[in-house]
């Protein structure tokens, strides 16, 4: 099983902002990419995760060995696909606890229903781990949350949907370190042998407490280098001015 990102072109407004991406990432595994600012890490988490106004004009992404280019947001979040965003959206007039119990109710069959006591235990075990205050389960979806919160309640998402491949994109932008700590905690005890996950950051920090098996930088809309988790530490050191230099 795998997520695999073919020679993937995509535009915003027809400018092309990913320029011929490969990468493969195989359940069991934890795959991180860094890169400076503008190199298009969150345009590819949104092209995976099928935002609508990235048009993808070459190459594919291939879910377990299916092309998804055709599946909406929803049919790729039903077929395994989780997004944790950089700037998670607000959702006025939606509580936390609605919001959670309605995609889970997306992805049961036909004439089955969410069992709410079940539900909200499992939440609330859930919102402990990620030491969440109970009182986020009746707020509104991201409304007036501080930006550790709103990456706090898009881990908790992310737990609660149990999906098979997790993108996270600068989850730890917004988090102090005991949240980062509390987060990596959370992400470390979905980590299993069948589900992948896409670490994005631009700083190494996050990688210190979720260790990557294999680490990719990108620049310019493609990945230039690959390497071990070594590759987050020599980057914290030099930085990315080496992508300035000509090979
Ligand atoms: P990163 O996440 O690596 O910082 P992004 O994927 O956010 O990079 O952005 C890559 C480039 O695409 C930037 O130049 C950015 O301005 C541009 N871009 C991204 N999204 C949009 C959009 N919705 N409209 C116009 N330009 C965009
Ligand atoms: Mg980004």
């Amino acid at each position: 099983m795998s997520l695999v990102i073919e020679n993937l072109h995509a535009s915003v407004e027809g400018t092309p902002i990913l320029k011929g991406l490969n990468l493969e990432i195989p359940t069991g595994e934890v795959h991180a990419i860094m890169g400076p600012n503008g190199s298009g890490k969150s345009t590819l988490s949104k092209v995976i995760a099928g935002h609508e106004d990235y048009e993808v004009t070459d190459g594919k992404v291939v879910l377990d060995g299916v092309d998804i280019a055709e599946l909406e947001v929803d049919e790729r979040s039903r077929a395994g696909i989780f997004l944790a965003f950089q700037y998670p959206a607000e959702v006025p007039g939606v509580s936390n606890a609605n919001f959670l119990r309605a995609a889970l109710q997306a992805r049961m069959p036909e004439g089955e229903e969410v069992d709410a006591v079940s539900f909200y235990k499992d939440m609330y075990a859930k919102m402990d781990e990620l030491e969440m205050d109970r009182k986020f389960t009746g707020r509104a979806v991201n409304e007036g949350f501080s930006g550790g919160e709103k990456k706090r309640n898009e881990i908790l998402q992310m737990m609660m949907l149990d999906p098979r491949y997790c993108i996270m994109d600068e989850t730890d932008s917004g988090l102090d370190i005991d949240a980062l700590k509390v987060v990596a905690k959370g992400v470390n005890s979905m980590r299993s042998e069948a589900r992948g996950f896409l670490v994005i950051t631009h700083y190494q920090r996050l990688l210190e407490y979720i260790k990557p098996d294999h680490v990719h930088v990108m620049a310019d809309g493609k990945i230039v280098k690959s390497g071990g988790p070594e590759l987050a530490l020599e980057l914290e050191e030099s930085g990315y001015d080496f992508l300035k230099q000509p090979a």
